[in-house]
This record gives C-alpha cells, structure tokens and sequence, in this order.
C-alpha cells in the first residue's frame, strides 16, 4: 500500500486552506498551489489566524503550529504538485476548471499518487475519466470550516479501487475526521439535503414570505439550526450554492431543484456572500446587516 507522506491541495480558498490547515497539523507535509498569488498569500493568512486561535484556546501548542506551518509549501505552478502523494483538488466549483485541473495534475504527479477532489456536487466518475488513473481517484468532501468540522463525505467513483478507498480512509482519521460514505449521485448526502432547503429560503425572501432576519430567526430558533440558511448559504459562498443547485437540477432532470432567481441574480451581482464581502448580509461593518 503506498504510504501518504506528502499532501498537495490544489486552491488555496476557503476549503483548500482549511485542509491545509488539518493536514499540516497531523504531520503531513503540505504543498498548497492556486492559480492566484493573492489567494495563496490570504489562504496562508488564513491558517495562521486559524492556528493561533487554536492556541490561543488551548487545542494546540505553540509548538505545533509552528512546525505545521513549516510544512507548508505554496506555489502558483501545479507542477509542484510532483512530489505529493495525494492530491485533493479545492479549486472553483466548475466542471471545466476541475477537468483541466486533473488533466494537468495527470502529466505531473506519479503514478502512484491518489487524486481526490473536494467537490460539492460534480460526478466523482466523470472527473476521474479525465484523468489517466480513473482506480486512483476519489472524492474526500470535507465540510466548512474544515478545522472545526468532524465529517468528510467518501464518494467512490465506479472505478475507485479499494487501495484508494482504504488510503483515503487512513488519511482522514489520520487529520481526526469522521467520515460516511455516499455513492457518486448529484451532490452526495450533505448537498442533496442542505441545499435544496437552502434554495427554498432564497425562494421564501424572493416571494416575500419573509426578511432575511425573519427568515434566519424562524430557522434558528423554530428548527434549532446553528445558523440561518441565508447565513449558511453566504458562510458557503453563493456561487457555490448556485453550482450545486445546477447540478442537481441538470443531473436529476426534476424542476424541484430549480435554482432561485434571486440566487443567479444575486452571484451575476457578484454578491458571493462573506468572501465577496457582500451576500444575503453586508459584511463591510461590525455587524453583518442585511444587504436589502
Ligand atoms: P473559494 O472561492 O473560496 O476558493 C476557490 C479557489 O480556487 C480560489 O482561491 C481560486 O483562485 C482557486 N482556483 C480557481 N481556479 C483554479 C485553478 N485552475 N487552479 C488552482 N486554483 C484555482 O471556494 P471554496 O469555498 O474554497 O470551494 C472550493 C471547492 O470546495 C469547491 O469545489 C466547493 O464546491 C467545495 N466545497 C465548498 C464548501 C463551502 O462551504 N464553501 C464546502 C465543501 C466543499
């Protein structure tokens, strides 16, 4: 079985830091890429905040965040990606991006290196037939915040083999996580649930059946949901959502997934939610307040 010592994350966004973050801190050496050098400098940021907050509570010493920030490498050539073991791809949730991610990946890494993707919701099957080691390849969805977040969904691809599922599972219980598995239908278990409520709240404010604060509070405290599902949906970004909910619509074929107005024409606004600093909520002040 091929031992996994050295982890390549492709994306440096919310996701790809976040499992940078973990994975560096059970030991692994790191190589983190991104097309963007701004999103490397900010997902670095980003992990070191993350880590001393961790510190800062007790859950990691000083000591731990140092040597796991020293194992991580970033660049913006995926060809540094030669030297991992496994590489799980958290780049941008579009099938054409992923697809010549793992096209490139293919021509770079060796043979023995297992691909993963962190997709939310694009065919673990068909991303692997792109690649030239279909057996090698799997879906490991983590969910976000990485750090705080216990699950990774396993999706095996019609050819995963077991050597990969196996290599997969020791990695997540090496960075701590729980996983569950889920056949590669359109968004898996978590998406296929989340998201369809979250697309029925877009649809509750854009009918007027309710504000952003009334919808969030009836959610928050009627069904005792941690968060609001148009705070949820700005944490997940809404780009993302409004993949997810494509997928799910063209892949199951059934109008109930319909992806909301307002959630297209909120991400053709480039209201992409925290990240973009503006989404249901305005992010710009102390307070998040509702954009409108
Ligand atoms: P994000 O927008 O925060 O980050 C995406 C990153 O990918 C950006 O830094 C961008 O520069 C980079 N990128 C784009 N094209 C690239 C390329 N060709 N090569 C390398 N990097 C490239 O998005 P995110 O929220 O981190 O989502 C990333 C993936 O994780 C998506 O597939 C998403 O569906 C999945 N995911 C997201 C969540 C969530 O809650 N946001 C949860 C689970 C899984």
């Amino acid at each position: 079985m091929t031992a996994i010592r050295t982890v390549g994350v492709v994306g440096a966004g919310q996701m790809g830091n976040g499992i940078a973050h973990v994975t560096a801190l059970a030991g692994y050496d790191v190589i983190m890429t991104d097309i963007s050098e701004a999103a490397l400098k900010a997902g670095m940021e980003t992990i070191e905040r993350n880590m001393a907050r961790q510190v800062s509570r007790e859950m990691i010493t000083l000591e731990d965040m140092q040597s796991a920030l020293k194992r991580v490498r970033t660049s913006t050539s995926v060809k540094a990606q030669e030297a991992a073991d496994l590489v799980i791809e958290a780049a941008t949730e579009q099938r054409e991006i992923k697809e010549q991610i793992f096209r490139t990946l293919s021509e770079i890494v060796p043979a023995h290196t297992f691909l993963a993707t962190n997709t939310s919701s694009i065919s673990i099957t068909r991303l692997a037939s792109v690649t030239d080691r279909p057996e090698r390849f799997i879906g490991l969805h983590f969910m976000n915040p990485v750090p705080l977040m216990k699950l990774v969904e396993v999706i095996r691809g019609l050819n995963t083999n077991q050597e990969t599922y196996e290599a997969a599972i020791a990695y997540t219980r090496a960075i701590g996580k729980t996983t569950t598995n889920a056949e590669d239908y359109p968004a898996f278990i978590v998406n296929r649930i989340l998201m369809p409520m979250i697309n029925e709240a877009v649809y509750t404010l854009y009918e007027g059946v309710g504000s952003v604060h009334s919808i969030d509070t009836a959610m928050k405290l009627g069904a005792n949901h941690p968060m609001g599902p148009l705070q949820l949906a700005d944490f997940i970004g809404l780009d993302t959502c409004l993949s997810i909910m494509q997928v799910l619509h063209d892949g199951l074929a059934d109008t109930k997934y319909r992806p909301c107005p307002l959630l297209v024409k909120f991400v053709e606004a480039g209201w992409l939610g925290r990240k973009s600093g503006k989404g249901f909520y305005d992010y710009s002040g102390d307070e998040p307040v509702p954009s409108r």
